[in-house]
C-alpha cells in the first residue's frame, strides 16, 4: 500500500503484522505501508535508491535469519535509554543495508562516507577503533537483529571483541561452529546458566552471545534434577536460582 507523508521525517515502509485468525492466511496478515511525499516521484532515481534501501528493511524484518522483533531489550535505565538504543540500533541497521546496496551498485555514490560519519557520531566512543568496528556492519554479507542489538547495547565490549569473536552471522564462541540461530537475548539467560557457561568458559560475557544449541544445553545442565513426571521445559520454580531445589 502506498500513501502520502506530509514531510520527509514520515517518509519510509512499515510493515505490519496482524494477528493469526481464523480464516486468514500467514500470507495475508503483513502488509507494507509506502509513505512519500508526491513530489518524489519527480525525481524517479533518488525514488529508486531510496525504495530499494525501504524495502531492505522490510526484506531484513522478514527473513528468518535476520530473526528480526520488534522490541529492544527493556532498559531499566528509563525512557533516554531506550531512545539512545533505538537510534544507535538504526545506524547499526542502515550501515549494513546501505553496505549491501552498495556493494551491488544500487546505492548512491558517496553513502559510505555518509553512513560513517553517522556512525562516528553514534558511537564517539570508539574512538581509533570506529572505522574498523563501522566496517564490520557496512560490510557484512549478512547481520542478525541480535547483533545489532547486542553492539547497540554493549559498542564498547563488542568492539574490543571484533578481532578475536565471532564475526557477523559467523560461529558461536563456545562450541565454535557457525549459526545463524544466535540466542536471541544472552544477557536475559538465568544467572544460574550464565554461571554454568563462565565455569567452562571464564572469559565469556552475554554479550558475546552463544548459539541457541549451546543455549539450550547449559540451560538443561544448570537445571536441577526434575522430579519425574515433570514436564520438561518447566522453568517457573527454579529461574530464580537453585537454593529451593536443595
Ligand atoms: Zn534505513
Ligand atoms: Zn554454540
Amino acid at each position: 500500500m502506498v500513501t502520502y507523508a506530509a514531510s520527509a521525517r514520515q517518509e519510509g515502509a512499515e510493515l505490519f503484522v496482524r494477528p493469526p485468525e481464523e480464516g486468514t492466511r500467514e500470507a495475508d496478515r503483513r502488509s507494507v505501508v509506502l509513505r512519500l511525499r508526491p513530489e518524489r516521484l519527480l525525481a524517479a532515481p533518488q525514488l529508486l535508491e531510496s525504495l530499494r534501501h525501504e524495502l531492505l528493511h522490510i526484506a531484513d524484518m522478514l527473513d528468518p535469519c535476520f530473526a528480526y522483533e520488534p522490541w529492544l531489550p527493556s532498559a531499566d535505565a528509563g525512557p533516554a535509554h531506550r531512545e539512545l538504543l533505538k537510534s544507535r540500533y538504526r545506524v547499526l541497521w542502515d550501515a549494513s543495508i546501505d553496505g549491501r546496496l552498495s556493494r551491488l551498485g544500487w546505492a548512491p555514490a558517496g553513502v559510505r562516507v555518509e553512513r560513517l560519519a553517522e556512525f562516528r557520531r553514534a558511537f564517539p566512543m570508539l574512538g581509533e577503533g570506529v572505522e574498523e568496528a563501522f566496517e564490520r556492519f557496512f560490510g557484512a554479507p549478512t547481520l542478525r537483529h541480535a547483533e545489532l542489538v547486542a553492539f547497540a547495547v554493549d559498542p564498547e565490549g563488542m568492539a574490543d571483541r571484533s578481532s578475536g569473536g565471532r564475526l557477523p552471522g559467523g560461529s558461536c564462541p563456545l562450541c565454535r561452529f557457525s549459526t545463524h540461530a544466535f540466542e536471541p537475548e544472552p544477557h536475559r539467560l538465568p544467572s544460574a546458566v550464565r554461571e554454568r557457561i563462565r565455569s567452562d568458559f571464564p572469559e565469556w560475557d552475554p554479550a558475546t552471545g552463544l548459539c541457541r544449541q549451546c543455549a539450550d544445553l547449559y540451560r538443561a545442565r544448570s537445571a536441577p534434577t526434575l522430579p519425574r513426571g515433570s514436564p520438561a521445559g518447566t522453568r517457573s520454580p527454579w529461574s530464580g536460582g537453585l537454593s529451593r531445589a536443595g
